[in-house]
């Protein structure tokens, strides 16, 4: 195996402490939030204690400043023992971000220590009903009035949506201008208009609060918008690479882990005589997966590289999406039909794994767009 060389020796502590963490707090409970359809709020709090959350963020706002690698420590620690109903890094290293780069000072001091410390937690809210893909499709408003915007309109399939303290929404202030008329609003809970509705029943990451969000009449401050009027297509174009780089990596580190869950399970499971694994086709699945596995383990390492110095392009992010993605949808199932029947009982790590990776390929943009991103940047 080509050895890891981004991960310094810090790192690594880092990561022996977020193993343990998850391995107290979370994976004894994961089960039960599968069946509540939630997280267990306190979790937040916990992970902001033990310095899981916005790692990233400077030291003037709460944070440790540390670079994106301890983030990429929490998501392969989280999809490693796949705790999928945990949505940190949707927090951390989605969210919080365009809080950092585009909010006032004023917001970056109101939010993010809150967000360092898990006493708020945050969501993301582009999609709509009627609009995925096609962000500029949406028809939610914000419209000016006096000191205040007022919001209005849905939106759907939002992650942390249920347990979500404070939401970026994605808003039309000027309808006609197309893209050019999208601008980015911090809206809290509790603000008059702002309501919650049912959480989704999905047939994977039972644990992660999917949510519809609505809004009537919803007031914010004119400060709550980040950044400019108008300008938050081009914000949302800006980082969404970072987005798709966590997908990435989140995907390679469920799909080893599942290749090891499958290698044990199937040196212990016998048919005919001798152990699964001893079967030629077993072995050479096996063989085949640790392969790709291999491959995209490098390409994460070098997109991680390349973000590390702010030069990770839009196409390549795409192409990590898709390809780590479909390549995790690939071995998990392998590694289902690996285990038999016992593949599909939920009780199985394999199983939920399984479940849960499928969303990979349409969330945070599907690999259809994905694919059209990386066609246009070379056709
Ligand atoms: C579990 C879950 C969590 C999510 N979390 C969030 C969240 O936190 N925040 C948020 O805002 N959204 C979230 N989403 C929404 C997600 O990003 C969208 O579902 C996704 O972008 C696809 O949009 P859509 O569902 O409207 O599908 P559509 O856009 O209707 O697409 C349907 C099909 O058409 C294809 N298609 C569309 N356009 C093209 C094209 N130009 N070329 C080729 N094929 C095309 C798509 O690839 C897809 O296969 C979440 C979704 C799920 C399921």
């Amino acid at each position: 195996m080509i050895p890891r060389t981004l991960f310094s020796s810090d790192h690594e502590l880092f990561r022996d402490s977020v193993r343990k963490f998850l391995e107290q707090e979370a994976v004894p409970f994961h089960a039960q939030w599968e069946k509540d359809g939630h997280i267990d709020r306190q979790l937040w709090n916990k992970a902001g204690e033990a310095g899981m959350l916005c790692s990233h963020i400077p030291e003037e706002y709460g944070g440790m400043a540390a670079d994106f690698l301890y983030s990429a420590v929490v998501i392969e620690e989280v999809g490693r023992l796949g705790l999928t109903g945990i949505g940190f890094s949707l927090h951390s290293d989605i969210v919080a971000p365009y809080i950092l780069h585009y909010g006032s000072e004023a917001l970056k001091h109101k939010y993010l220590p809150k967000l360092v410390s898990g006493e708020m937690v945050t969501a993301i809210a582009m999609t709509e009903p009627g609009a995925g893909s096609d962000l500029q499709g949406v028809k939610t408003t914000a419209v000016l009035d006096g000191d205040e915007y007022v919001i209005n309109g849905s939106k759907t399939f939002i992650t942390n949506g249920f347990l979500a303290d404070l939401v970026i929404v994605v808003a039309k202030t000027d309808p006609k201008a197309g893209a050019k008329g999208t601008s980015l609003f911090l809206v809290e809970a509790n603000t008059p208009g702002f309501t919650k509705g049912k959480r989704l029943e999905k047939v994977g990451m039972k644990a992660q609060d999917t949510s519809e969000l609505f809004f009537q009449d919803v007031r914010v401050p004119r400060e709550n918008l980040l950044g400019q009027a108008g300008m938050g297509f081009a914000y949302l174009m800006q980082e969404l690479p970072q987005e798709r780089l966590t997908v990435g990596i989140g995907a390679l580190a469920s799909a080893e882990a599942a290749l090891h869950w499958t290698l044990d399970y199937t040196r212990e499971r016998k048919a005919f005589g001798k152990a699964i694994a001893d079967f030629q086709n077993t072995r050479f699945k096996l063989a085949e997966m640790a392969t790709e596995i291999q491959v995209g383990r490098v390409f994460v390492d070098r997109c991680l590289e390349l973000h590390l110095q702010g030069k990770l392009d839009v196409p390549t992010a795409a192409m990590l999406k898709y390809w780590g993605t479909d390549l995790q949808c690939k071995v998990l199932d392998e590694c289902v039909q690996l285990h038999g029947g016992y593949g599909y009982m939920w009780e199985y790590p394999v199983a939920r794994a399984w479940a849960d990776a499928r969303v990979q390929r349409i969330y945070a943009g599907t690999n259809e767009i994905m694919k059209e991103i990386i066609a246009r940047s070379f056709i």
